[in-house]
């Protein structure tokens, strides 16, 4: 995988060793993204009864919830974690305890490395696989793996789009340099003023920031639609129709919805597609309060169609590959407000 000037990863075929079976193109998820599964789904709203577990998460916990069963099972989870400089990465958890790295948001695009030959070996071992990530990794190790396994659980996320890798190596280098220290968490959901998790926080040497999610100038520019991934603009997966045993997301209009349940802790949207699906919710649902709902009540524009670049995301762009990152921040904070 090399990365381009924008800070994406993508492959590189040696073609001095390539014999042409055409295997990587039969496994991409972005050139196969057109399985779709017409069939009745559940919507449900979810909150997981333990308060400690739903501050811990992003939105209801549910991510948290389906661990658990997995681990009562002796399996294993697989979610996106931050490695030794911060990077973002999908790595194996065992316990509840290890789970911990696994929760919460990371707004960056993750990198798979080997996880799917992880999970191929632990599936052909009899162990049950819980998979988390975007809808593409989701429908990829579909792809990958080629044949159903009844102890695979894949759940995948309503998904805004992935923020360049490479932006965010440069934005963790860029605080570690202002606050003359070493970064070691950043939470890009913090839950600590009730408000469904619109803060961020950090922390740098044991120091604590914390601010609005949308005061961060990272944060802005992810979510004005500039440094996302090209091909996020043109997502075949932003629909409810998708073929993961779940859909987890933010339940967006919770206060029209259920006002009664809108206590600024985040609750989840889920969507039940497969049986198996439907057998393990039966077996969770004591864990946490939920209702059912329609459709409509838990639509939102990630599931409807993709995120449009922002007009000058090339100017914006331009400008991250040819300046110093503090130079380009403070162009950023100036050009997009
Ligand atoms: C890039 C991105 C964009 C998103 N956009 C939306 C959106 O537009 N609308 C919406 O409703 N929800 C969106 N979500 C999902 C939402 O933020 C929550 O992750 C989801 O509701 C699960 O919350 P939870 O409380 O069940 O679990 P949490 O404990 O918060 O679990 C989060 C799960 O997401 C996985 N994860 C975290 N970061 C990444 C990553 N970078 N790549 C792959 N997997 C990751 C973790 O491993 C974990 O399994 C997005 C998530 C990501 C990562």
């Amino acid at each position: 995988m090399e990365q381009d000037e924008e800070g994406f990863a993508y492959p590189r075929i040696d073609r001095t060793v390539c014999i042409g079976c055409g295997q990587c193109r039969e496994v991409c998820p972005i050139r196969n993204d057109k399985e779709r599964t017409h069939r009745e789904r559940i919507y449900l709203g979810v909150q997981a009864r333990e308060e400690s577990l739903r501050f811990a998460s992003s939105s209801g916990g549910m991510f948290s919830v389906l661990a658990q069963y997995i681990f009562k099972r002796q399996g294993v989870v697989y979610g996106a974690a931050y490695g030794d400089e911060m990077e973002v990465l999908h790595m194996q958890a065992d316990n509840m305890e290890q789970l911990d790295m696994l929760r919460k948001t990371k707004y960056v695009q993750s990198r798979l490395d080997g996880t799917f030959h992880k999970i191929e070996e632990q599936l052909q071992r009899k162990r049950w696989v819980l998979f988390c990530g975007t809808p593409c990794q989701a429908h990829a190790l579909r792809l990958y793996l080629k044949k159903e396994y009844s102890r695979l659980v894949t759940v995948d996320l309503v998904c805004y789009g992935v923020p360049s890798p490479g932006i965010w190596a440069s934005y963790v280098k860029y605080l570690e340099q202002r606050h003359r220290g070493r970064l070691t968490d950043f939470s890009f959901r913090d839950k600590r003023n009730r408000d469904n998790g619109h803060g961020r926080s950090y922390r740098i040497d044991e120091v604590t920031y914390t601010g609005s999610l949308y005061e961060d100038i990272y944060c802005r520019i992810y979510f004005k639609n500039y440094i996302l991934r090209p091909s996020c603009h043109s997502c075949g997966f932003c629909t409810v129709e998708r073929s993961s045993d779940f859909t987890i997301g933010d339940f967006w209009g919770i206060e029209r919805v259920r006002k009664d349940m809108d206590d600024g802790m985040g609750t989840s949207m889920v969507i039940l597609h497969t049986k198996r699906a439907e057998e393990i919710w039966s077996g969770i649902k004591d864990q946490t309060r939920w209702f059912s709902c329609k459709k409509e009540e838990i639509l939102q524009p990630r599931l409807i169609a993709p995120t449009q670049a922002a007009q000058r995301r090339k100017m914006l762009m331009n400008l991250y590959k040819t300046l110093p990152f503090s130079l380009f921040i403070k162009l950023a904070e100036r050009t997009i407000g």
